[in-house]
């Protein structure tokens, strides 16, 4: 998913009219998942075992979705990890600079937050009919004053060319969901 990000959305990202003007907003805000190999890579850098790791940082989700990317349907149920709040009701790992917010697990950061303002969004509760598409999530819309904040291209104009491939890469390589299932539905 990472190379899938970087070769798809980063460079569209840096054309695009939006840039981070490290509000931290983002990080006080958002509810951020891990997926397992997120979860690992975190601990390592922060030198715990796994087990301590998701002991003091992480609870569990359940969730059930179905999704369809193109013309294939997915069942996802199972549970996901999701990073407690520190005490401030913020991202454990946010911390605020005189130049600006900082992630203290920067090169490490999940998925989501690489993503953010932009998020994989549900038409509707469907399962004939959902699909799914990579664009500003309602909080970026409403919270992040990195929208339009130089020229470039419009969300509209990039959406197309990154939302397949990486929503398809997620789905199918199964890294959001800790402990559950996941299977492609008949046609
Ligand atoms: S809310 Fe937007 S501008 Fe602020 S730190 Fe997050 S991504 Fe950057
Ligand atoms: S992990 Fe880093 S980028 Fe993500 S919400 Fe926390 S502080 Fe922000």
């Amino acid at each position: 998913m990472i190379e899938n990000f970087q070769r798809f959305i980063s460079p569209r990202v840096k054309n695009s009219t939006f840039s981070c003007i490290r509000c931290g907003t983002c990080c006080k805000l958002s509810q951020i998942i891990l997926s397992n190999r997120e979860i690992q890579a975190i601990a390592n850098y922060l030198k715990l075992s796994v087990q301590k790791f998701k002991e003091k940082y992480l609870i569990k989700k359940e969730i059930h979705k179905i999704r369809s990317i193109f013309s294939d349907r997915f069942e996802i149920q199972g549970k996901v990890f999701i990073l407690k709040k520190n005490n401030q009701n913020y991202c454990p790992f946010y911390r605020e600079e005189t130049n600006g917010a900082v992630c203290e697990i920067y090169y490490y950061r999940p998925i989501v937050c690489r993503l953010y303002p932009f998020t994989w969004k549900t038409s509707q509760y469907n399962p004939k009919f959902v699909s799914v598409a990579i664009d500003y999530s309602q909080n970026g819309w409403e919270e992040c004053p990195g929208i339009n904040q130089k020229n470039g291209k419009s969300w509209d104009e990039l959406r197309e060319e990154v939302t397949g491939a990486v929503l398809l890469s997620i789905i199918q390589s199964n890294e959001l969901i800790a402990d559950g299932f996941l299977v492609q539905l008949p046609k």
